[in-house]
């Protein structure tokens, strides 16, 4: 059953960051990671999952963040976007970089560029950080020209 398999592997996935396990926080853990790619809104997840509700949706993904195993992203959109996590534990906090365009408000990751180490003052702990290039994307400098 290579069906049942994948639904275990995707549970595994959430009882290994201390995620205990529901039908619905399960559903939407392996949808997005079925149904998405790259960067996904709130709304794209409500489009995949039309059965549930936006509250539970924004708190399971605020949930899924917080145990890392999604970025959050602030591309200035005034949407929340996310996308699922590739790093280990130790470089999470360093994030990667985001590139938004400002006509379509697609964004996409970066996996390819490290991101520099910026000097932190003396007594912070960092968290995480968060950077995201805007620009034009060639789809839209294509439509900007004509
Ligand atoms: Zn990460
Ligand atoms: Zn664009
Ligand atoms: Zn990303």
């Amino acid at each position: 059953m290579e069906h049942e398999k994948q639904y275990l592997d995707f549970e595994r996935m959430l009882t290994d960051v201390g995620i205990r396990v529901t039908a619905v926080r399960s559903l939407i853990w392996r949808t997005i990671n079925t149904k998405t790619s790259g960067v996904f809104s709130l709304a794209d997840t409500e489009n995949v999952l039309p059965t549930v509700d936006r509250s539970t949706l924004f708190r399971t993904l605020s949930l899924f963040a917080e145990k890392h195993l999604l970025h959050e992203i602030d591309d200035g959109s005034g949407m929340q976007k996310y996308c699922i996590c590739h790093c280990s534990d130790k470089e999470h906090h360093h994030g990667h970089i985001h590139i938004s365009c400002v006509v379509c408000h697609e964004t996409f990751c970066i996996h390819e560029v490290e991101i520099p180490s910026v000097p932190i003052p003396e007594g912070w702990d960092v968290e995480e950080a968060e950077y995201v290039i805007k620009g034009v994307c060639p789809k839209c400098r294509g439509k900007r020209i004509v």
